[in-house]
């Protein structure tokens, strides 16, 4: 018996890194899941690994008409049990640097994607149900030429106050996960070339007191905690996974 026999759950950005990681995690304690992402080869390698638990649909979060397909695809299964709205990212800008469509970039995919992922998700969420977002354990710290993004991922540690606040009536909890460093293709991905980015990955690594970069694997840990019913009575909350990094 898996923890989540017969729940149905939808993990957007999981073509990759992290929201890859928890696709797996929680088709392997028996969800069926759907997957998003905007890389066609990537999605159809990331369901085939999964296997016939998996429905991939290409499509962009800060693209309405995108959102709209991938909940037309899930309202055909009649509900929708866990949501992790995990697609996101961001690109280092000095403050002098930052133009409009950074910040634009930087807030449709990660502020508006998440907002309207959630609230296209709410006619299909049941009682019972678990929301959870990606934050990062950069929401409550300042980080030089990072700060569109620390004030996107600031914005969703507001959001999981207020929707849960305003979902508990219907028995559906949203919290959020905030990774610290984590060995994924999108902080990697940070750096211009490989050999920055070994200098980047060291850089961030020493800064945690855990010594270490977090593995994928580690925040699907959480995601499926979160998922299930281990959590039931948490809701509104923060959940800091980064070596300690932001805690001591
Ligand atoms: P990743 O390996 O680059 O994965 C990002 C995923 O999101 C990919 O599947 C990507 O797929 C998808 N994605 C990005 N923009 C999208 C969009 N507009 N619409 C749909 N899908 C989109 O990076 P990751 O590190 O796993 O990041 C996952 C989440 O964790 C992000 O929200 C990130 O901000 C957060 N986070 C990461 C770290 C870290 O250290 N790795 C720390 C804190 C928070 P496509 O490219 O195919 O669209």
């Amino acid at each position: 018996m898996g923890q989540l026999d017969g729940k149905i759950a939808l993990v957007t950005g999981a073509s990759s890194g992290i929201g890859l990681a928890a696709a797996r995690r929680l088709a392997a304690e028996g969800a069926y899941v759907f997957l998003t992402g905007r890389r066609a080869e990537a999605l159809d390698a990331a369901v085939a690994g999964i296997g016939p638990n998996a429905t991939g649909i290409r499509a962009d979060v800060a693209d309405p008409a995108g959102l709209d397909r991938v909940f037309a695809a899930i309202g055909e299964r009649g509900r929708l049990d866990i949501l992790f709205a995990n697609a996101g990212g961001g690109e280092f800008a000095a403050l002098p640097d930052i133009t409009w469509q950074h910040y634009a970039d930087t807030f449709n995919t990660n502020v508006a994607g998440t907002l309207f992922t959630v609230q296209k998700a709410l006619p299909l969420l049941t009682r019972g149900s678990s929301v959870i977002l990606t934050s990062s354990n950069i929401d409550t710290k300042g980080v030089a030429s990072f700060s569109v993004y620390a004030a996107s991922k600031a914005a969703l540690r507001s959001f999981t106050r207020s929707w849960a606040a305003e979902l508990a009536g219907r028995g559906i909890r949203v919290n959020s996960i905030a990774p610290g460093p984590i060995a994924t293709p999108g902080l990697s991905g940070l750096a211009p070339d490989p050999e920055a980015a070994e200098q980047l990955l060291k850089g961030l690594a020493s800064g945690v007191p855990m010594d270490r970069l977090g593995r994928p694997e580690e925040i699907a840990e959480t995601v499926l905690f979160l998922a299930s019913d281990a959590s039931s009575y948490m809701t509104g909350a923060e959940i800091y996974v980064d070596g300690g990094a932001s805690q001591v």
